[in-house]
């Protein structure tokens, strides 16, 4: 970490917690509820599901009930380090827990169909992309935009916004567009073979994200649920240009990242059988990385492991430095997730 204080890092590092409902068929099975949020306290409180007594207490930089909004969760999460995307900041937004306790719909929600009112149910990246074009739009400023969408699964990546083009002779070319991550040489990392598309409005980013997400849950399918065990990264990069009062011009880079990580139950601690074991071992090499990194931030420990996985090379110069960060934890109050759930709870805290 380039020696900031204590106080700027910690600003640098958000962790939220998000704690879904219970679904309406929970509810009609009268499944336990263990866990407890108390939103204005930051506290998160695990219940002993005997005898309902408090177990164990957590604090979070922000605490989000059963009741939270998807508005709440944008505006009091996500919408400050999005404008730092604007004065050139690299951000990322995480949403990370077990599959099933809703990093998908906090992500994107309800995505849109058509440019218009955002829905109540619109997740992170949909109100980004508005967020993004409204305050352009306030300050009348002259920008570019791209974006690129992929997926990572296996250590393998995957254009989630590659043209249909590539299909042309599908006999000769795997239906999934795969694309190779390279050093640039100054700490960053390009990937040959990626589609990054110029975007000028909302609706644009709108159908790409449908596109992009629609691909991802048709490999579901086919490829075994794929999706609980890969993670998908949607980036905004854009430049905006900044007059001087000495009318000198310069240019502002941002970068967003929006990222859906694979289901954390898939960092196997289940002593599963040699295949499985060494299968989860190399599926979630990213997600374990992922930890050690933010620990290590966070904890100003000198070896930083990006290098350790394709997903923290990928996102190398948005952890870390100037780069801000926001970990959105999840997880369900359902008494029968409760070990996963402290798994979550404890990882998260860790990256506190
Ligand atoms: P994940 O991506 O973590 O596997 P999903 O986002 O797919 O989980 O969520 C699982 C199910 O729970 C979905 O049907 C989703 O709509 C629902 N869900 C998740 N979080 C919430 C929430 N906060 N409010 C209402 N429904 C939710
Ligand atoms: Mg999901």
């Amino acid at each position: 970490v380039n020696g900031g204080n204590d106080r700027d890092h910690e600003a640098n590092v958000q962790v939220v917690l998000r704690c879904r409902p219970l679904h309406e068929e929970e509810q009609k099975a009268n499944v336990q509820s263990v866990i407890s949020c108390n939103d204005m306290k930051r506290e998160v409180t695990v219940l002993n599901s005997l005898f309902k007594q408090a177990d164990k207490t957590y604090t979070f930089d922000k605490v989000f009930g059963p009741k939270s909004q998807q508005r709440a969760i944008y505006d009091h999460a996500v919408a400050p380090i999005v404008n730092d995307v604007l004065e050139g900041y690299n951000c990322t937004v995480f949403a990370f827990g077990q599959t099933g306790t809703g990093k998908t719909y906090t992500m994107e929600g309800e995505l849109m169909q058509q440019v218009g009112e955002l829905p109540a149910s619109a997740g992170v990246m949909p109100r980004a992309v508005r967020h993004i074009f409204d305050m352009l739009e306030a300050r009348k400023a002259d920008y570019s935009m791209k974006v690129t969408f992929l997926e990572l699964y296996n250590e393998e990546l995957t254009d989630l916004l590659a043209s249909e083009d590539q299909s042309r002779f599908p006999e000769d070319r795997p239906k999934r567009s795969t694309v190779s991550l390279m050093e640039d040489g100054k700490g960053g990392a390009v990937i040959r073979g990626l589609e990054e598309i110029v975007v000028y409005s909302p609706g644009e980013i709108y159908s790409l994200l449908g596109q992009g997400s629609a691909r991802r849950r048709t490999a579901d399918t086919t490829l075994n649920k794929q999706s609980s065990r890969s993670h998908s990264v949607f980036s905004i990069y854009i430049h905006v240009k900044v007059t001087t009062i000495g009318n000198q011009e310069f240019m502002k880079c941002g970068r967003l990242n929006l990222v859906d990580l694979a289901g954390s139950e898939s960092i196997d601690r289940s002593g599963a059988k040699e295949v499985r074991a060494r299968e989860a071992g190399e599926l979630n090499k990213s997600l374990l990385t992922l930890g050690r990194v933010i620990t290590a931030l966070v904890e100003h420990s000198g070896h930083v492991p990006y290098r350790d996985s394709k997903l923290t090379r990928l996102l190398r110069e948005s952890l870390g430095g100037k780069a801000k960060t926001c970990i959105i934890a999840t997880v369900t109050p359902a008494v029968h997730c409760l070990e996963e759930t402290r798994v979550t709870l404890d990882y998260a805290y860790r990256a506190k």
